[in-house]
């Protein structure tokens, strides 16, 4: 099996409400779980940033369907990687909204405690990612 990791942000075509997030969530653990694809969905009201993980046909094609998704619009890769191991393997699609994150975790990437992930290295995407996940696992905060 060939692993991929791939990491897009995108603009909500419209505010979200927790049911429309409900059912976005709901649809990807589903499918996600079926293709064996792991992964984050950070939303913050402005964007949707989201890392997707795992065989890199399954991944391309859950990549296509989420670009066609008009919930969402302007999704711009930042990064496409062959990572040795998945960062998210806990997670079929885990969630967290960026109002649930402490902010000296948000500071740690963003000087102004704002994130752009649009404007901003994709590595600095990837370690909030990464960051998010822990704390994630280790505060049980998972939310949805
Ligand atoms: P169908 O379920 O047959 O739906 C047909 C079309 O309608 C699709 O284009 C679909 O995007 C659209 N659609 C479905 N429900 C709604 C709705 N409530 N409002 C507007 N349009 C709708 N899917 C995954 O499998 N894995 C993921 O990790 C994943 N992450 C997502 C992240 C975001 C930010 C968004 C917006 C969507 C995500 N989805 C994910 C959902 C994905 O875009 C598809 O809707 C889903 O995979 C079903 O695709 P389908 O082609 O089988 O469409």
């Amino acid at each position: 099996m060939v692993l991929v990791q791939l990491v897009y942000v995108s603009r909500p075509s419209r505010p979200m409400s927790s049911s429309d997030l409900a059912a976005i969530l709901g649809t990807a653990r589903e499918r996600n779980a079926n293709d064996g694809v792991t992964g984050m969905l950070c939303y913050s009201g402005e964007f949707f940033l989201q890392i997707l993980e795992g065989e890199r046909a399954r991944v391309c094609a859950t990549f296509r369907k989420i670009c066609l998704d008009q919930r969402h619009t302007d999704v711009c890769l930042l990064a496409y990687a062959y990572p040795e191991r998945r960062l998210f393997s806990e997670w079929s699609m885990g969630y967290v909204g960026l109002g649930d994150i402490p902010r000296e975790l948000v500071l740690r990437h963003s000087e102004d405690g704002t994130m752009r992930p649009i404007l901003t290295d994709p590595k600095i995407s990837m370690a909030f990612l990464a960051d998010i996940a822990a704390h994630v696992s280790e505060t049980q905060t998972a939310v949805l």
